[in-house]
This record gives C-alpha cells, sequence and structure tokens, in this order.
C-alpha cells in the first residue's frame, strides 16, 4: 500500500496536530509500527540528527538510515559515520551518491568550484549531488524522518511533525523534532552520551559541504556559515523545499540528461 493510499494531506494534518506536544518518541514509535522497513531517517549528521538516530534505535534497531555522500563532505563527517557504526551495533547506515554520469558532466562543463561563481551554480552543484540522489531514494520509500526544527531557519517556522511530501510523490515527511529548541536536543545528547560532529567543537553551528561550511561567530544566525558568501539566497539547498532556479533549468536539464530519473 502506498502512502497516498494511507494519508490525504488532510489526514496527515489531523495527526500532525495529534502530535503535537507529544514527545519526538512518540512520533517515532508511531511510524516504525505503521511504516515498518518503507520508513528511513535522512541524516546529514546535524545534532538533530544523531539524537534521532538514538532514539529510534532504542525503538527498533532495524531502522533504515541514509545520507548523501555528496562528494566534498569534510573528513570530520567520516570520522563521525564510524564512530555512529560503532555506537550502534548494526546500524542500517546508507550512503548514497550522486549519478556518476550526471557528475561527470557538471564537473567537465563548469569546474569542481562552481558554488562560488553564483546562487544558481551554487544550486546546480547542489541539484546534482544531494536533490538528485535524494530524490531517487524516496522513490522506494513511503515515509522519511527528518531533524527540521521550527527554530532552525525563517523558511522552517511552519513545519509540522507529519506532512505530505509532494515534492517526492506525496509519500509521508517526518519532522518528529519539529517543537524541540535546540538547547532541548542538546540536552537529550548530553543525557545519552549521543556522539556528535566534531565540527561542533571548532564553532560549527551547521554543518554541509567542507567548501560550502564555515564556522560562525558568536552572535551569528545558526546557518549564517553555510554559502556564507552569498547575500539575499535561502540557506536551503532544495532537499526540503522547492527552490526557484533563477531560469537554469535548461542547463539542469543537460546535465541530468538520460539519467534524471535512474
Ligand atoms: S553544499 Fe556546496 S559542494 Fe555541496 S552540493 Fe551544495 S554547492 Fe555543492
Amino acid at each position: 500500500m502506498t502512502a497516498m493510499e494511507l494519508f490525504d494531506d488532510l489526514e496527515a494534518g489531523e495527526l500532525s496536530v495529534e502530535f503535537e506536544g507529544q514527545e519526538p518518541q512518540d512520533v517515532l514509535a508511531w511510524a516504525l509500527g505503521h511504516f515498518g522497513d518503507t520508513l528511513a531517517i535522512s541524516t546529514a549528521f546535524q545534532e538533530g540528527d544523531v539524537a534521532l538516530i538514538d532514539m529510534a534505535y532504542a525503538i527498533d534497531p532495524s531502522i533504515r538510515v541514509f545520507s548523501i555522500d555528496t562528494g566534498r563532505l569534510p573528513q570530520e563527517t567520516f570520522e563521525l559515520i564510524e564512530q555512529l557504526r560503532e555506537r550502534y551495533t548494526g546500524l542500517r547506515l546508507e550512503l548514497l551518491a550522486p549519478n556518476a554520469g550526471q557528475l561527470q558532466r557538471l564537473v567537465d562543463r563548469h569546474g569542481p568550484n562552481l558554488f562560488t561563481r553564483s546562487v544558481e551554480q551554487r544550486l546546480l552543484c547542489c541539484n546534482v549531488r544531494k536533490v538528485q540522489p535524494l530524490t531517487r531514494y524516496l522513490a522506494g520509500v513511503d515515509a522519511w524522518i527528518t531533524g527540521l526544527r521550527r527554530d532552525q531557519w525563517a523558511s522552517r517556522t511552519d513545519i509540522r511533525k507529519v506532512e505530505l511530501d509532494h515534492d517526492h510523490g506525496a509519500i509521508v515527511k517526518l519532522n518528529p523534532l519539529a517543537e524541540w529548541t535546540e538547547d532541548e536536543v542538546w540536552d537529550y545528547i548530553r543525557e545519552n552520551d549521543v556522539p556528535v560532529h566534531p565540527l561542533y567543537a571548532k564553532g560549527y553551528t551547521s554543518i554541509g559541504c567542507a567548501p560550502c561550511t564555515r564556522a560562525v561567530a558568536v552572535g551569528e544566525p545558526k546557518r549564517a556559515g553555510r554559502w556564507w558568501w552569498e547575500s539575499n539566497a535561502p540557506k536551503e539547498c532544495g532537499m526540503h523545499c522547492s527552490i526557484e532556479t533563477g531560469g537554469f533549468e535548461h542547463e539542469l536539464h543537460a546535465i541530468l540528461g538520460d539519467e534524471a530519473h535512474d
């Protein structure tokens, strides 16, 4: 049975209201019971992501977890992955790679560091390295879990705990931490001794690809270190919301080629 047959927007909204005020573990336990192996946690190894892995693994160690190895991640991310694999025995962590043909065409046409030239080129890189692998993966599940919170960024203030993801075939998207604050997440991490990304200790507050992420100064917004050279551009990569691409669809189409949906 597909997610579409299970829920419509109204039912997802009602469930979301029901879960309001409940703990993240309540959402996770319900989701695991409901979707089983057609459910997966998406992680970019931020603080909320590792807290969710810890919570979900305690409920069901066979929970599927996936992340996207963009090819430009910092070494510290791989160190954390090894730590998680040690801590959570048998953790089903899948690392997704960009499509080789698409990546080859991207780099051939625009070079490896295209993201520094314009917002459009940065979004092109994020699309090939992140959005396309995510889209391919989500075509095979009924529901996914994210660590998104309302307190993270202006574009996230309205997220609900249960949504239908119309950008990905109307599967169910669950945001169990929507209501939590950053402090609550870190309290959970400390209380449960959850491994965290080593770059937090170096002043990073949001972590992505190595060339596109830097530490932030005290008082700067949490996501200020992402694509810090851009002004008036969304601090998003297109994984969690459609982004107006500024008219480079033709170029994107040329790069994706026949492999757009493989
Ligand atoms: S964060 Fe930077 S390197 Fe990573 S996919 Fe986006 S533009 Fe490319």
